[in-house]
């Protein structure tokens, strides 16, 4: 070991020791050392809690193997909006009546923006505005809703190094202005953008603000009912540790909901799912925007993690989340910058999330020789590594360890 890394090794054990959250790094499923020396990937699959194993045999014993059917009416039909309720209060500032749990984050942003559109285009709003460097999905999801309904795209070009600036919506938001679809966390850059003044000037203007929360729910303190946020939504499978596949939340503000008509009518979302009636009556409330059976077994792991971060708090979480990035910062500068390295995400804390991206032409081959070491960040092309630190489950020392191998295989394939 080189004096530097040995001298940064304290550093990281002092921050681990007087990390308030580090005892609850032990609630994680903990894999083989040869299977996981760090994994700073959370930001894409959060990893699982240990709890989640037995009461998922418990929910199978009790619930689905016990009850059987007759869990639908004692339980499982309310399940998407009593999680969903949990949820709001817990990590999105929501007040209950105005989150649900289902769909991916892809079907419910179509549901949102469609729902977002059908009024709009009655009183000639027609154009949707969304960010060049938005996720793929959010972006494709607006192209086929414009196609479908005859609206015209308003894209913003945001600086690739941070993201979309209040001045950013000057030339794009005005009278026409139907929706306004952006990420809170870029999903590349973890430039983290102004939600409470951009939702302000796009309310202002008549139009309604919908975020995608991806990458901010369960790392950054949200405060959607505060904020005035019209409409969100956001994945559980990244820091919620809701596992693979887990189903979505959407959000839709409570004065909204009668006035909006989401276009997947199915039964579970009428007002009378077993009434068998002949015609679709949307039900009252946040359930019309179900449109199928729930999945309910599929965020029974969330409840777990929501448990965990009530306990932990999101003013903690967000602590440790900046300490992490910041020693991510530290380590990039010290040991990779040398090597031709160049961060691609904002300096200042206050304006990132939880991951930070770095830039080299050789991350895609460093990123292939680290997985088959056990050392997992995530590689976006072009040239993007990227380093998600999950709060609760991430140590500091495990960061190091990571970002110590990342200079080991740069310097070998360099
Ligand atoms: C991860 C992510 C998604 C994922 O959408 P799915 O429908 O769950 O595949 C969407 N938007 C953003 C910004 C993301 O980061």
């Amino acid at each position: 070991m080189t004096s530097t890394s040995e001298h940064t090794a304290n550093i990281a054990s002092l921050l681990d020791e007087s990390d308030p959250l580090r005892r609850y790094r032990d609630y994680f499923v903990a894999p083989a050392e040869d299977q996981i020396v760090a994994y700073l990937d959370g930001n894409s699959l959060g990893r699982p809690l240990a709890a989640t194993k037995g009461r998922m045999a418990d929910f199978i014993d009790n619930e689905w193997g016990a009850r059987l059917i007759r869990s639908w009416d004692e339980r499982w039909m309310d399940e998407p909006t009593r999680v969903g309720d949990t949820l709001g209060d817990i990590v999105l500032g929501a007040a209950s009546g105005q989150t649900v749990i289902g769909d991916s984050t892809s079907v419910l942003l179509y549901k949102l923006i469609r729902a977002a559109m059908d009024g709009s285009i009655r009183s000639r709003r027609d154009e949707i505005i969304v960010d060049r460097e938005n996720f793929p999905t959010d972006r494709f999801i607006v192209e086929g809703i414009a196609a479908e309904c005859g609206a015209r795209i308003r894209w913003i070009e945001p600086d690739a190094a941070t993201g979309v600036h209040p001045e950013d919506l000057a030339g794009v938001l005005g009278p026409r202005t139907a929706v306004v679809v952006l990420s809170h966390v870029a999903y590349r850059s973890g430039f983290l953008a102004d939600a409470p003044a951009i939702t302000s000037l796009v309310k202002a203007e008549g139009a309604l603000m919908l975020w995608d929360l991806c990458h901010s729910a369960g790392s950054v303190p949200l405060h959607l009912d505060e904020w005035g946020v019209d409409l969100a939504v956001g994945c559980t499978y990244k820091y919620l540790n809701g596992g693979p596949g887990a189903p979505a939340f959407a959000y839709v503000r409570s004065e909204l909901q009668g006035r909006l008509q989401q276009p997947i009518w199915g039964w579970m979302g009428a007002n009378q799912p077993f009434g068998m009636s002949a015609n679709y009556e949307p039900a009252a409330g946040i359930r019309r925007f179900i449109t199928g059976t729930p999945p309910v077994l599929a965020m029974q792991p969330l409840k777990h993690m929501l448990e965990l971060i009530a306990e932990s708090g999101m003013p903690a979480i967000r602590a440790k989340s900046i300490a992490l990035t910041a020693h991510a910062v530290t380590l990039a500068d010290r040991w990779l910058a040398p090597l031709g390295a160049e961060m691609v995400s904002p300096r200042e804390p206050t304006e990132r999330g939880s991951h930070i991206t770095i830039n080299h032409p050789k991350f895609a081959e460093v990123t292939a020789r680290l997985w088959e070491r056990g050392v997992i960040p995530d590689f976006r092309p072009p040239h993007g590594l990227r380093i998600g630190l999950s709060p609760l489950s991430t140590s500091f020392a495990e960061l190091e360890a990571g970002m110590s191998a990342v200079r080991e295989v740069l310097t070998e394939v360099l």
